[in-house]
């Protein structure tokens, strides 16, 4: 099962994706998390990206195609993946066909008062990778992660001066891509509002029918 989920910054795709990744088997590759591991890593890639990630700007296609390209590669994504955050562009969607087959696109819509309430109050562990939000889904510690115990951090781009771009990098940019797949009839749409749990249910039940 190849999948892509698309969506605002904030919808939960990550949410999800680490639940069905977890239910499926399937790996859960995620563009932003591989660009903050070159970034964290402090590699030529990471050095290049940095200030982009930070103000919500997109990385140029060729760099992210390529970057996307190798890690489909791996073994790991022979019998399936969820790309989470790719494409975010025509010109990406437009290569991934050369090197992949996608099955189904899930499309996680959400209005833009819930998108600004869950972006500004995400909350992420860098070494553990677990994701949580001081309302929605709150460490049983306030500030500390449950499973390694670091100090959660906000991203910067999550910070509000970098939420307004993003929103409209994601307009200008990624939500054309809704058509361009709902005409190769490859879209789901999900409703992305409901709690995860919710969410999750309604995922399933698309995936069941693929
Ligand atoms: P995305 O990967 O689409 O950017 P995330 O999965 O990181 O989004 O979710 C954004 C924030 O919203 C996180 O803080 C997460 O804990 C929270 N969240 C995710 N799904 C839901 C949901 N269904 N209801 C409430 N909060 C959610
Ligand atoms: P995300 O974690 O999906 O919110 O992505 C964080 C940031 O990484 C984005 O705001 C972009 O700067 C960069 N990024 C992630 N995926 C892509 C992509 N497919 N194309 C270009 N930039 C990306």
């Amino acid at each position: 099962m190849n999948l892509i989920f698309l969506g605002p910054p904030g919808a939960g795709k990550g949410t999800i994706a680490v639940r069905v990744k977890q239910s499926y088997h399937i790996p859960h590759i995620s563009t932003g998390d591989l660009f903050r591991a070159h970034i964290h890593n402090k590699t030529e890639i990471g050095t290049q990206v940095q200030a982009i990630l930070d103000s919500g700007e997109l990385v140029p296609d060729e760099l992210t195609i390529e970057m996307v390209r190798q890690r489909l590669q791996e073994d790991d994504s022979r019998n399936g993946f969820i790309l989470d955050g790719f494409p975010r562009t025509i010109p990406q969607a437009e290569a991934l066909e050369d090197f992949a087959q996608i099955d189904g696109v899930l499309n996680f819509e959400l209005s833009k008062e819930s998108i600004v309430k869950r972006l500004s109050g995400r909350r992420i562990a860098k070494q553990s990778g677990k994701v949580y939000h001081i309302h929605y889904n709150p460490p049983k510690v306030e500030g500390k992660c449950d499973e390694s115990g670091e100090p959660l951090i906000q991203r910067p781009d999550d910070k509000p001066e970098a939420i307004e771009n993003r929103l409209e990098v994601y307009q200008r940019q990624t939500a054309p891509l809704i058509n361009y797949y709902a005409e190769k009839g490859l879209l789901i749409v999900i409703n992305a509002e409901p709690s995860a749990d919710e969410v999750f249910t309604q995922v399933k039940e698309k995936l069941e029918n693929l």
